[in-house]
């Protein structure tokens, strides 16, 4: 029987199997095909912050990984709602809370390509390449995992990284609180002729956000969030009228966009599971919980995740606790359930209110923005905040000692 068995071989699940092992746990990762939730190869990128950065140092992977990574050293919020009550524009720079930058902008193609390298290297980890797990069965001491291929494994603890459609979410009996969300991303990197100067630009339009994040050279990467018919048409234009459009929709920030890369379309959703843990099942990643991609959260809460299990389940086995003891998931659930409801409340409130045809609120939205704008401390309290949560962040996102 094996102690842990981490399911789904995305950036969680593959970051969990390695922090693990950093931690002395050994594991067996099913590695289904990644298959990303876009309708293509992923060419998008995430910006992770600074915490998340230091992880992937700790796995070993960013060496190999920065050259093709870019820091973001600021961020500016412009408000392209069109509503009568206009916030400012507001600029968060790095320096004001004495960092070189927030973080840095991570292809997600050689991410996987470098995790999954560095599974493949590590000795604690075994990699079970299978079509995925088909059912789970419970017994009292374990978790029995059905394989598509038929062979069954045991484990004590699962660590599910299978997604938002997470059949191991079901499997533990754990429901999910689901707001609508008819939108949908358009991701697709682009060049341009002005200098994106390491700003990553959010522009607040009434359909969803449109972020711009900086990559190598004169290129950014864009997340254009629409109504999903919209942008299905921005999907289907020819290179020469995407580019035109887009450059109309970035107000010339960026001047002329001399190139674009292909397309990928992802249907958003937002969903928050309404427990983290249950009959030794712990939910990590979008298994348990997927939000609209404002404000660069979902993967940096995905491996706030990842570091926290390891570091419970590596506890679990210096005192000999079984790891999938309702002691063990109720110590992991309760030090990740808060940061995980805040960060869906706060993405979702946004997304809301950009939408909303409420005058009030507009002007509860551009009053917040004013506010924030013109109190330092409150600036510096935000930018801190929107990185990782007030609590004191787990080892291995820490700055290693050296
Ligand atoms: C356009 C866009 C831009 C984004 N930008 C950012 C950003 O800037 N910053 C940020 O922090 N986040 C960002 N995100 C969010 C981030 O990309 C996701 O949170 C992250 O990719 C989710 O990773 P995951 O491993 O949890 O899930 P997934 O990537 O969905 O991986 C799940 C894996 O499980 C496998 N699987 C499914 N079912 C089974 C099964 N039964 N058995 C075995 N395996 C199975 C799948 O094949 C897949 O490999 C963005 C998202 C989008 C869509």
């Amino acid at each position: 029987m094996e102690d842990v068995v981490v399911v789904g071989a995305g950036p969680a699940g593959l970051c969990a199997s390695l922090a693990l092992a950093e931690r002395g746990v050994a594991k067996t990762i099913i590695a289904a095909p990644h298959r990303p939730a876009g309708d293509r190869p992923d060419t998008s990128t995430a910006a992770l912050f600074n915490p998340s950065i230091q992880l992937l140092q700790h796995l070993g992977v960013w060496e190999e990984l920065a050259a093709e990574c870019t820091p973001l050293r600021s961020i500016r919020l412009i408000d392209d709602t069109r509503s009568i009550f206009r916030a400012p524009e507001i600029t968060f720079e790095s320096e004001e809370i004495g960092q070189p930058a927030f973080g840095y902008n991570v292809p997600q193609g050689p991410l996987i390509a470098a995790l999954r390298g560095a599974a493949e290297r590590a000795q604690l980890v075994c990699i079970c390449e299978s079509e995925g797990v088909r059912h789970f069965t419970h017994r009292h001491d374990a978790v029995v995992l059905g394989l598509a291929e038929g062979a069954t494994v045991d484990a004590k603890l699962v660590v599910a990284a299978d997604g938002r459609n997470s059949l191991a979410r079901q499997a533990a009996g754990i429901s999910s609180h689901e707001t609508p969300c008819d939108q949908t991303a358009v991701a697709c990197a682009f060049t341009h002729v002005r200098d994106h100067r390491f700003v990553s630009s959010e522009f607040h339009r009434r359909a969803g956000p449109m972020t711009v994040v900086p990559m190598p050279g004169r290129q950014s990467s864009l997340v254009w969030v629409e109504r999903p018919e919209v942008a299905r048409r921005l999907g289907t234009l020819d290179n020469a009228a995407f580019s035109r459009t887009l450059e109309r929709n970035l107000l010339g920030l960026l001047g002329m966009v001399t190139e674009v890369g292909p397309r990928s379309l992802f249907p958003l959703s937002h969903m928050t599971a309404r427990s983290m843990a249950n009959r030794r099942i712990a939910l990590i990643g979008e298994a348990a919980h997927a939000m609209p991609p404002i404000g660069a959260q979902g993967l940096n809460l995905s491996l706030r995740d990842v570091a926290v299990i390891a570091e419970k389940t590596a506890d679990a086995q210096r005192t000999g606790t079984d790891p999938g003891s309702d002691e063990c998931l109720k110590a992991f659930e309760s030090a990740r359930m808060a940061d995980a409801h805040q960060r869906g409340f706060a993405v979702g409130s946004l997304n809301g209110a950009l939408q909303s045809d409420l005058i009030l609120v507009q002007l509860a939205r551009g009053a917040g923005l004013h506010i924030i704008n013109s109190f330092a401390p409150l600036r510096r309290r935000l930018m801190r905040l929107g990185m990782a949560p007030a609590s004191p962040l787990p080892v291995l996102m820490q700055p290693r000692a050296e």
